[in-house]
């Protein structure tokens, strides 16, 4: 992939600001683009695109002066800063700087069975949950539909072209930011990633801290994708402290929230719960947690916290997670201890934070904070 013109904005649809990276136009965009070519050049360009994951420059279908032409006026819109690898070579982080200087990162993480992609849908995030390094960084725009597809698509290219090529299967949105808080092109992408990247509905998991009006946006959508709830606790007065949303929309109203996407869907939904050291993990929380759970049949995913730069307290040790575990089951409740991968490149859940003077590409450990 050339690097040439990878920083540049398209100007070629001034009346639509969010058109940044060579991924967010529409179909009906790029046609006008291509005014005077014959009309089958559009399936040429956009399954180029999408099916073939190609850069402009790569359609050698295209006549050579229509490729220059278009790799001029559409160009990809994240630049890589550095690649980071882990877990012997079966995680893969990006930090990506956007053409406004703002800058990301994108989790590739490979499975015996799945090749997942965790995609940022912010760049920091404005929810301010105290253990997450994106939300100590702070907020600072929203993604466009473009620049989240151009992560899976990049991911995919980066997938496919190792020793072992493997096909990227699922989508999880919990890379940086809040994806219900930019609902509109968070759900644009998944109709992208969906429709023209072929991915299923049913492989596509949106995470959200519990915005309860995107929760309900959500539940009206026809597409069947996974919801998974941040709780970090399930009592008001811990979750205020934990997460601070939570102040704007309760847990009586994000388990309402839940109830509707559930009969509207019919999907499970999972609960994230970080197990924080003598925090969230004693008795009392496992018996609350259950009973959410219980009544939601909803899944659970315990995390054990992982270290980040702003928050002093430490993960759960493992014994006692495996035993956190078995409380919540033996109150009815599934649970699963998350495999906790690119702990050492800082890709963990939790810890992207996309700064230059802290993000590394050799393995290395951030120590504990006391
Ligand atoms: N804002 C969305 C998407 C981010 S997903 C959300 O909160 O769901 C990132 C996941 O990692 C969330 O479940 C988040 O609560 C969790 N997380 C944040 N900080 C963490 C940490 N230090 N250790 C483990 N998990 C963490």
């Amino acid at each position: 992939m050339g690097a040439a013109g990878l920083t540049r904005t398209v100007d070629y649809y001034p009346w639509r600001p969010d058109v940044i990276s060579l991924y967010d136009p529409t179909r009906d965009e790029l046609a006008a683009l291509l005014d005077g070519e014959p009309s089958y050049r559009l399936d040429q360009l956009w399954s180029g695109l999408y099916e073939k994951r190609s850069t402009p420059e790569e359609l050698t279908n295209l006549p050579k002066a229509l490729r220059a032409r278009l790799s001029e006026a559409l160009p990809l819109s994240l630049t890589p800063v550095t690649e980071s690898v882990s877990d012997d070579g079966q995680t893969v982080k990006w930090l990506w700087k956007l053409h406004d200087g703002a800058s990301i990162e994108t989790v590739l993480m490979h499975y015996p069975d799945r090749s997942t992609v965790c995609v940022s849908t912010q760049a920091g995030c404005a929810m301010a949950c105290g253990f997450c390094a994106t939300g100590q960084a702070g907020f600072e725009r929203n993604l466009t539909v473009g620049e989240i597809v151009e992560q899976v698509v990049r991911a995919s290219r980066v997938a496919a072209g190792g020793d072992t090529p493997r096909r990227v299967s699922n989508i999880v949105f919990m890379g940086m930011g809040e994806p219900l808080a930019n609902v509109e092109r968070v759900w644009g992408s998944v109709e992208r990633i969906h429709a023209d990247l072929g991915l299923s509905a049913r492989h596509l998991t949106i995470s959200t801290v519990g915005i309860v009006p995107g929760i309900r946006r959500l539940a009206t959508e026809s597409l069947p994708v996974n919801l998974a709830v941040s709780l970090h606790a399930a009592n008001d007065e811990l979750r205020d402290e934990l997460v601070p949303i939570n102040r704007r929309y309760p847990l009586a109203d994000l388990y309402a929230a839940c109830e509707a996407y559930l009969s509207e869907k019919n999907r499970r939904i999972s609960f994230e719960w970080a197990l924080i050291d003598g925090v969230n993990d004693r008795p009392s929380d496992a018996r609350e947690l259950a009973m959410a759970a219980r009544s939601l049949r909803a899944h659970i995913n315990l995390i054990p916290l992982n270290a980040t730069p702003g928050w002093p307290t430490k993960g759960t040790p493992p014994d006692r997670v495996a035993a956190f575990r078995d409380s919540l089951e033996s109150l009815g409740a599934n649970a699963t201890v998350r495999a906790n991968r690119g702990n050492e490149i800082d890709a963990a859940c939790g810890q992207l934070r996309a700064n230059h003077e802290i993000s590394v590409s050799a393995p290395r450990r951030r120590p504990l904070p006391h």
